[in-house]
């Protein structure tokens, strides 16, 4: 067992939820590790803490905002805080791809998470809460998702550029690039509305052989010039952003398929 795994069992290790062979590797690793012997001591401190003492307060909107946002990312430990307070039963919802929207009665667990939060910092452990880019990406795979999971990826299917760029006329105060690929592998199967981030977006959704593709655009520059690459969940993601639009791709294709792509956009709108 290395560092990485150990570290990732420490909590189940502290809850007594490892197998006996498990446990039993921990504890060799533990032994010759001094950091996770450190993280071990502090811990099992805050457990202890968090059993006795009366440690509920409430927790301000936008905290909790931001934990929600947190919480898909980051289901197993809240699993573990969930079952360690019978909050919720950790195993609903655990086979759904809804990550935390699947799992029932989180506004109990969420005065726990809190308590947790300011216990880990006055212990010294690190939490980390995303940061707007995150939150972001966040949003974009949950919208990428749900697209494919409700089939709604289209408002308007159509392949010819002609019937999606005037679509959006009316519905939209910009004008989206819309343009086909075909010929070069990636053709254009239709158009949606969505709102991201607080923004209404024009969504042009693409194919590379039977992989979608949503290529997400609206008004402003919050990336540069530069393209970046981003895996989350599974499905690659890229952002830039020229001539005062930003760009958001998500696929589940391949991260060469996606530069393809990229790059034959990029190479067809102003830059
Ligand atoms: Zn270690």
């Amino acid at each position: 067992m290395d560092h990485e795994q150990a570290f990732e069992l420490l909590p189940g290790y502290i809850d007594e939820e490892l197998s006996l062979s498990e446990s039993l590797e921990f504890e060799r690793h533990l032994d010759s590790c001094e950091k996770c012997k450190r993280a071990y001591e502090q811990q099992r401190q805050v457990s202890t803490q968090l059993r006795q003492g009366d440690l509920r307060l409430d927790a301000p909107p936008e905290l909790e905002k931001r934990i929600r946002a947190a919480l898909p990312m980051r289901r197993s430990l809240w699993q573990r805080v969930g079952q360690r307070f019978g909050g919720f039963d950790a195993t609903r919802g655990a086979g759904s791809t809804g990550g935390a929207r699947g799992l029932p009665g989180w506004a109990p667990v969420g005065a726990m998470v809190v308590s947790l939060v300011a216990l880990a910092s006055s212990a010294g452990l690190y939490l980390s809460v995303p940061s707007g880019d995150t939150r972001l990406t966040q949003e974009l795979v949950d919208s990428h998702v749900r697209s494919l999971q409700f089939d709604h990826l289209y408002d308007v299917i159509s392949t010819d550029r002609h019937t999606v760029k005037p679509w959006f006329d009316g519905k939209i105060d910009f004008a989206p690039p819309v343009i086909d690929l075909a010929q070069q592998g990636y053709p254009l199967v239709g158009g949606r509305l969505d709102y991201v981030s607080g923004h209404a977006v024009a969504v042009m959704v693409y194919r590379y052989k039977l992989h979608p593709i949503n290529l997400y655009v609206w008004p402003g520059n919050d990336a540069g010039n530069v393209v970046r690459i981003d895996e989350r969940q599974g499905y690659h993601l890229a952002h830039w952003s020229a001539a005062g639009m930003n760009y958001w791709v998500i696929t589940d294709a391949g991260e060469g398929e996606l530069n393809g792509f990229i790059s034959n956009l990029r190479a067809h709108t102003a830059s």
